[in-house]
């Protein structure tokens, strides 16, 4: 059956801006879970930038429709990842997407409505940056079926700061509760000496959660090793070892606060 009906939890990725790392945590998290035996859906609505099929090195896969939905592309041989983007469904990976509100809006809900997911544990939601017609529509749509709440990323800099508050103004306006902020980039841990050097400043994004009563939910390092993993797509080839990857398994913690 399509739809969120066998969905146990939903949890949306939101950043304030982009490129801070949230398609980054939201595969770390999707590992993660998957690693603990979880079934577990990533539904990509960054409709002009989709970055999920890249990063799971399935950008050659295709969407296949049957007769109740579609069918999510699985990552692994047991059928407990499944992925869901635009990028499943162009033509070509350099395809540009450039419509309007309405087709964004009737996008979302097909793929809300009718992706056949299962019975999943947790469905992940990676989102575009800031506040645009997808975030209208995905809130329209999931808050009104049903949404555990969002995990919030941000680097520690004051300008990503800045774009987290409007994120956070964003949510209450829409009634989507936040579940916690988690702080990516945040220094970077020497792998000769372990000195830690915080190159965009520290303690931002935890000082943001202190301010708005939410849950700090974990301080992600730059780790060089994982920016190769994730843009060489290897998550995928990562899951028949994942615990060789420090980086992506420290994303548990984020798990556990969840
Ligand atoms: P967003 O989804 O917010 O636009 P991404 O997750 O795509 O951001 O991350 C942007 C870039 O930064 C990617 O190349 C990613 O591999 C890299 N990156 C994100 N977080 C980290 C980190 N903690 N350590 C190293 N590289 C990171």
């Amino acid at each position: 059956m399509s739809g969120l009906e066998d969905v146990k939890h939903v949890i949306p990725v939101l950043s304030g801006k982009g490129g801070v790392g949230k398609s980054t945590v939201t595969a770390a998290l999707a590992v993660a879970l998957w690693s603990m035996g979880y079934r577990v859906g990533v539904l990509d609505i960054d409709l002009t930038g989709p970055s999920v099929p890249g990063i799971f090195g399935m950008a050659d896969s295709h969407v296949h429709a049957a007769p109740d939905g579609w069918v999510p592309v699985f990552v692994d041989r047991e059928q407990r990842l499944g992925l869901m983007s635009l990028g499943f469904l162009l033509g070509s990976k350099a395809d540009a997407v450039i419509w309007r509100g309405p087709k964004k809006t009737a996008m979302i809900k097909q793929f809300i409505e009718d992706v056949i997911w299962g019975d999943l544990d947790v469905l992940l939601v990676d989102t575009p940056p800031g506040t645009s017609d997808e975030h209208i529509s995905m809130a329209e749509n999931l808050v009104a079926a049903r949404v555990d709440g969002a995990v919030v990323v941000t680097t520690p800099q004051a300008v990503s700061l800045l774009d987290v508050r409007k994120e956070l103004d964003f949510c209450k306006k829409v009634d989507l509760p936040v579940l916690g902020i988690v702080e990516n980039m945040s220094g970077y841990v020497c792998p000769h000496c372990a000195d830690c050097t915080n190159i965009f400043s520290t303690g931002g994004g935890e000082a943001l959660a202190k301010e708005y009563n939410l849950h700090f939910l974990a301080r992600l390092p730059i780790e060089p090793e994982l920016t190769k993993i994730l843009d060489s797509g290897n998550v995928a080839r990562m899951l028949d070892e994942p615990d060789q990857c420090a980086t992506l398994m420290r994303c548990a913690t984020l798990q556990r606060a969840i």
